[in-house]
């Protein structure tokens, strides 16, 4: 049996001024599913995630998680309430230590916020290693790992990832891919953008593909994957 909906987008159009960067995006993530959003540079997925994550007023349409509006809520609210966005560039920040980028992530839920701390730096040993070094003196790919445990300290029902491997080495590009595959098989519920079609399509259950601010392909990651058009536009395949 499929499970329900958790996150549920309906009809959404925004943009920046007269002319619309999304036109009428339906968009569907189930519990415990990892969803791909696949597409061009400019297509609008940056856009998207900015706007469920309420840094980017919709124009028209529904944002819901788990039957809760979200759209017009103020940011932090939708933090609170479980969607919660690992922004591109990462983000940290870069003049306090690791733990202490890590602790932030608690500041709604402080409660056992140590035990917490703790479960991330099993989750990515990298990071112990660099507890308190200053988080710009990180590299790249530890910076990402520090961005996630961030994100997984607020108690997500659903994880935004907005490309998170853009930048990396390949050797920490599998490594980032594998703990994504991790908290999937935790059932953590994902929406992840990314440039690594091929990649992201190998861990996601379904896809979606945004052209010009538009769907114009959903399906599983396999359909998506087999579909020979997408497949050039997307997977670099000739
Ligand atoms: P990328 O992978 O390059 O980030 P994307 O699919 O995430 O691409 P967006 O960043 O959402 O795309 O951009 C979609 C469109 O909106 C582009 O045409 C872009 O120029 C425009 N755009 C994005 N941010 C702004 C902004 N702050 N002001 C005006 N236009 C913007």
């Amino acid at each position: 049996a499929e499970s329900p909906e958790l996150l549920g987008v309906g009809g959404l159009t925004t943009g920046y001024g007269a002319e619309p960067v999304l036109h009428a995006v339906d968009l569907q993530v189930r519990e415990g599913e990892m969803v791909a959003l696949l597409g061009a540079n400019g297509a609008g997925k940056s856009t998207l995630m900015r706007s469920l994550s309420g840094l980017h007023k919709p124009l028209q349409g529904g944002i819901h998680l788990g039957g809760v509006e979200l759209s017009g809520l103020p940011a932090e609210q939708i933090v609170r309430l479980g969607l919660v966005l690992v922004p591109e560039g990462r983000q940290v920040f870069p003049e306090l230590s690791v733990l202490d980028n890590i602790r932030l992530g608690a500041f709604l839920h402080p409660e056992g916020r140590e035990q917490r701390v703790e479960e991330m730096l099993t989750r990515f040993p990298r990071l112990r290693e660099r507890l308190h070094q200053r988080a710009g003196l990180l590299s790249g790919g530890e910076q990402q790992m520090l961005a996630i445990a961030r994100a997984l300290m607020s108690r997500p029902r659903v994880l935004l990832l907005d490309e998170p491997s853009l930048g990396l080495a390949p050797k920490v590009i599998a490594e980032l891919f594998a703990a994504l595959d991790r908290l999937r098989g935790e059932n953590m519920t994902l929406l992840l953008v990314d440039q690594m079609a091929a990649l992201a399509l190998a861990l996601a259950d379904r896809a979606y593909v945004l052209e010009n601010g538009q769907v114009v392909a959903r399906g599983t990651a396999a359909e998506i994957a087999a579909d020979p058009a997408l497949a050039k536009a997307y997977l670099g395949a000739h």
